[in-house]
């Protein structure tokens, strides 16, 4: 990756030149912690934020909308039209964070990545141009639940995006990850970056890493219990009695991947069908058709959450954690269920109940 440099008085032309080719989406501010990416307009351009505290509402709804429609069908004289709907509009997320670029790279390895490539995302994600926006900054980017660097995808993320941005101070680093960011780099705007530049950047990175509160997930320990099933039933229990099956970890979740599809009637001989975002927190979300439910324990929902996100078996096969640290799940839970307090909860109890500890004989 070559090193570019773009002042910081310039930094939204970047954003003005992606609008020629893209609608863009950006992060702004709302009221006290609440941000948010909306499509940016003449209007709002220059209230664009560069540092920001993450949107809770995550950037995958521009791949992945909480709720598309994938058919239309209309019945006419005892004739059924059945028309698909794609969304090919290209689109460039400005400033999305390095966890929610890995965020992303595991919906691409759960849609497109098997045997079956799901026609829908594969529209949306190859017009989608990603801009990484590195956070550096404590008081701004880094919330005291984010724990990227224990997920191995920040602060800086190293692939898959297109161009990567980090604020240096009186100008960006910037650097291309895909042949459309190497083209855009080839713009005027960008200049040659030199070997203080790159410290520069090894130190910031630095210092960003030692600002991270919540660094000491037990991932490793807890994938293990996970693939070789040691983890106490009781434990689960007590993750279920603390979960109030209020689907806002899912929800929030950039690596959660599970849908529903549904049709609805919306006139006439009219009917469409949709998918939605679906949640294993919630009941319904196991039940079958004639009503028996095989996970009515919310213990049986919330275990199932952990082992998809951690077991060995998913990881290999989608080449990456179904978590990226993106602290989400921590922020909106009532419980005090959300990653890292789980995989906590499963590294005591095991080491616990497995006597890690030595014992004397007296
Ligand atoms: S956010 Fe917490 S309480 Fe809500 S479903 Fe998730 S684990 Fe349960
Ligand atoms: S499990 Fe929690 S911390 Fe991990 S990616 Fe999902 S919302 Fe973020």
């Amino acid at each position: 990756m070559r090193a570019k440099v773009i002042d910081r008085a310039e930094v939204l032309k970047i954003v003005d030149l992606l609008r020629k080719d893209y609608e863009v989406l950006a992060p702004f501010c709302g009221r006290g912690r609440d941000t948010f990416f909306d499509i940016v307009t003449d209007e709002n351009r220059d209230q664009i934020q560069i540092h920001v505290p993450n949107p809770y509402y995550p950037p995958k709804r521009f791949v992945l909308p909480h709720i598309e429609r994938l058919l239309k069908i209309e019945q006419h004289d005892h004739t059924l039209r059945v028309e698909p709907t794609y969304d090919e509009e290209p689109r460039a997320i400005f400033g999305i964070r390095s966890c929610d670029v890995a965020g992303i790279y595991h919906l691409d390895r759960f849609y497109l990545g098997g045997k079956f490539r799901d026609i829908y995302y594969e529209k949306r994600r190859k017009n989608l141009f990603l801009v990484n926006m590195v956070c550096t900054d404590p008081e701004l980017d880094i919330d005291e639940e984010c724990f990227c660097v224990c997920a191995d995808t920040g602060p800086a993320a190293r692939d898959h995006f297109d161009l990567q941005l980090m604020d240096l101070g009186a100008e960006f680093m910037v650097v291309a990850g895909s042949a459309r960011g190497e083209a855009l780099l080839a713009h005027p705007l960008f200049k040659n970056g030199t070997a203080e530049h790159l410290e520069k950047r090894r130190r910031i990175l630095e210092e960003a890493r030692g600002h991270f509160k919540k660094a000491n997930s037990w991932f490793a320990a807890t994938i293990r219990y996970m693939t070789q099933d040691r983890i106490l039933e009781k434990t689960w229990e007590e993750v279920g009695h603390r979960c109030l099956e209020c689907g806002g970890c899912t929800y929030v979740c950039p690596a959660c991947t599970c849908f529903s599809v549904t049709d609805r009637q919306v006139g006439p001989g009219e009917i469409e069908r949709i998918r939605l975002w679906d949640s294993c927190a919630l009941g319904g979300f196991t039940r079958m058709a004639g009503g028996f439910n095989p996970r009515r324990a919310v213990h049986d929902r919330r275990n199932r959450r952990f082992f998809r996100k951690l077991a060995h078996y998913f990881i290999q096969r989608e080449l990456s954690m179904a978590c990226v640290g993106c602290g989400r799940c921590v922020a909106v839970c009532h419980g005090d269920v959300g990653m890292p307090s789980v995989v906590e909860m499963i590294r005591r109890a095991t080491a616990a109940n497995e006597k890690h500890e030595p014992v004397t004989n007296a």
